[in-house]
C-alpha cells in the first residue's frame, strides 16, 4: 500500500479515528502476522471473530486496527460500521493513488491461466503486480489492490463470483482500464440459476471499465452478442474461430500438444508458440494478449511473454512416471467446459486413454445432468475406460459405455490405477477441488 496516516484513511472510509495518528503502509487481516507499519483489519468469519484477537495484535507490535466497536486494548483504532466493506474501501483508496494500469480478469474458466499469461507478458514491459494464487472474491481482490505501491507500472487483478453482484462490487474498487471475461460455462450454477444469470454476472465487469478503457471481448462466447452492444467503451473482439479485431490462425499443436498460432491484428501477424498445452490455452492466450494490446504491448512482445507463461499448479500438467505412464493433472477444479477441454486432450493420446473423474462441485440442480454428460463426452471421445470416485460421478459411469468403474473410496482407485499405470497408459484426473483428486496424482507420483 501507499503509505498513509490513519486519518487519511479514516477520512476515506468514513470511520472514525480513536488514538494516535500514524502512518501505515500495509492492510493485513490475520493476527499471527508481524507487520511493520501495519493496520490490522478485523474481520468476521465462518469460524472467527478478529476482534478477539486484538491483544495478540498489539502483543505482536501491532498498533493500529480497524473495528467495529471501539476495543479495550490500547492501540488507534478506527471504528466503521462493518470492516469488510472497509476493507474495500481502504483498497479503493490505494487504487485511486495508484499510477499503475489495471486490468481485470473474470470468466468461468482460464481466468487464473490468462492472468499468468498476461503477467507474463507485462512483466517484460514494466513493474507488474499480479493476483497471487486465487486471492480472486470480495476479500482477495481488496488484499491483492493493498499489495501494490507506487512502484508498480501493471496490476492483473483476476476476479471470481459464485453469486450475483460480487463482481460488480470487486471491480468498482479495482477500476480497470481493460477488462475481460474469458468465457461462460455452467459453474457455480447453484448461486447463478442458469447460464444467462452467469454471463449477466460476468458482465458487471464491463460496467465497471473506466469510460476510456478497453473491453476485450471473446467472440467465440455464446455471449459475446449479448455484451458487445451493452459496452460502451471501445472493444478488441478475439476468435480462434471466426471473425474479430484480434486472431488466432493456423493454429497447430507439437507432439506435446503445446499449441502454435499467427496471431493477426491490425494487418499484422507474428507466430506465438505457448507454454501451456491444450488447444483451449489458444483461447487464454487470445484474452491476455487483447489485454496486453489495449495496454500498448507490442506483438512481438506479447509473444515472448506467451511462451514464457509459467504453468500453474493442477491446471494440465503433464507428468511422466518412472513406468512411463502419462498423468494429467488438471485436479485443481472442474466443471463440464473445463471437463470437455481436458477430455479433448487425453483424447488425443495414442494408447490405453483413462479418464478419472471426481465430484464436480456447486451445480444444485444441474448436477446429476451435468456429470450425466460426463460420460457422453467420454463416449464421443471414445476413451478406453473411465474410472469414478465420488457420489454424484455414479451418473458419469452409469452413461460411460466403455470399461468403467465405479469407487466410493480413493484409496480402491489409487490401488486399481497403481496396477494399470504402464507405458502405454495415459491417464487424466480431474475433479472439483472438494473433490480433492490431486491426492490420487500425489500417490501415483510417490510409488514412480
Ligand atoms: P477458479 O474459478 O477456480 O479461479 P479459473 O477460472 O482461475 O478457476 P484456471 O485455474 O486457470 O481457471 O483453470 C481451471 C480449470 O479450467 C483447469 O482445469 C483448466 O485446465 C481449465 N481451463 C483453463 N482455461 C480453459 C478454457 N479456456 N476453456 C475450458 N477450460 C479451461
Ligand atoms: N484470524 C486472526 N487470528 C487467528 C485466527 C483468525 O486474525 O488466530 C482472522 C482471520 O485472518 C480472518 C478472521 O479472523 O480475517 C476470521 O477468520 P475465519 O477463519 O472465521 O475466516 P476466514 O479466515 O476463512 O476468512
Ligand atoms: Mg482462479
Amino acid at each position: 500500500m501507499i503509505e498513509a496516516t490513519l486519518s487519511q484513511i479514516s477520512e476515506a472510509i468514513g470511520g472514525q479515528l480513536v488514538g494516535d495518528d500514524l502512518l501505515v503502509s500495509r492492510v493485513y487481516t490475520d493476527s499471527r502476522d508481524v507487520c511493520d507499519k501495519g493496520l490490522f483489519v478485523a474481520l468476521k468469519g465462518p469460524n472467527f471473530d478478529a476482534h478477539n484477537f486484538l491483544a495478540k495484535v498489539k502483543e505482536q507490535g501491532g498498533e493500529a486496527a480497524v473495528v467495529e466497536q471501539r476495543s479495550a486494548v490500547d492501540i488507534s483504532q478506527i471504528i466503521v460500521k462493518d470492516t469488510r466493506i472497509a476493507l474495500g474501501q481502504i483498497a479503493k483508496f490505494n487504487r485511486s493513488r495508484l499510477k499503475a494500469k489495471f486490468a481485470a480478469i473474470t470468466g468461468s474458466n482460464g481466468k487464473t491461466t490468462v492472468k499468468e499469461m498476461l503477467a507474463s507478458i507485462l512483466q517484460n514491459v514494466g513493474e507488474t503486480y499480479a493476483t497471487q494464487g486465487n486471492f480472486n472474491n470480495e476479500i482477495g481482490a481488496p488484499l491483492t489492490l493493498l499489495q501494490m505501491n507506487e512502484s508498480h507500472e501493471f496490476g492483473v487483478i483476476e476476479l471470481g463470483a459464485n453469486h450475483a453482484g460480487e463482481i460488480d462490487y470487486t471491480a468498482s474498487i479495482t477500476q480497470p482500464d481493460v477488462a475481460v471475461i474469458n468465457n461462460v460455462a455452467g459453474a457455480h450454477l447453484e448461486g447463478f440459476g442458469d447460464l444467462q444469470g452467469v454471463a449477466r454476472a460476468k458482465g458487471e465487469i464491463y460496467t465497471q471499465l473506466n469510460a476510456d478503457g478497453v473491453a476485450i471481448v471473446n467472440n467465440d462466447d455464446d455471449f459475446a452478442a449479448y455484451w458487445a452492444p451493452r459496452i460502451k467503451q471501445k472493444m478488441i473482439k478475439y476468435s480462434m474461430k471466426g471473425d474479430g479485431d484480434l486472431l488466432a490462425k493456423n493454429i497447430s499443436l507439437d507432439e506435446n500438444l503445446k499449441p502454435s498460432f499467427d496471431l493477426d491484428y491490425m494487418g499484422k501477424s507474428q507466430r506465438v508458440n505457448l507454454s501451456l498445452a491444450g488447444e483451449h490455452n489458444v483461447n487464454n492466450a487470445l484474452s491476455a494478449a487483447g489485454c496486453a494490446l489495449a495496454l500498448g504491448v507490442s506483438l512481438e512482445n506479447i509473444a515472448i511473454g506467451l511462451s514464457q507463461a509459467p504453468h500453474v499448479t493442477g491446471r494440465l500438467m503433464i507428468e511422466e512416471l518412472d513406468n512411463g505412464c502419462r498423468l494429467i493433472d488438471d485436479t485443481y477444479n472442474a466443471n463440464l467446459d473445463s471437463m470437455r477441454a481436458a477430455i479433448n486432450v487425453l483424447a488425443s493420446y495414442s494408447g490405453r486413454r483413462i479418464l478419472v473423474v471426481g465430484d464436480m462441485a456447486e451445480l444444485g440442480e444441474y448436477g446429476r445432468q451435468s456429470h450425466e454428460e460426463i460420460g457422453q463426452i467420454a463416449n464421443q471421445a471414445k476413451l478406453d475406460a473411465l474410472y469414478s470416485c465420488g457420489v454424484l460421478t455414479q451418473f458419469s459411469h452409469s452413461r460411460f459405455d466403455g470399461e468403467g468403474k465405479h469407487f466410493t473410496n480413493q484409496n480402491e482407485l489409487i490401488k486399481q490405477l497403481k496396477q494399470e499405470a504402464n507405458a502405454n497408459t495415459t491417464i487424466l484426473c480431474k475433479g472439483s477441488r472438494s473433490a480433492h483428486m490431486e491426492r490420487v496424482i500425489q500417490a501415483l507420483m510417490d510409488d514412480s
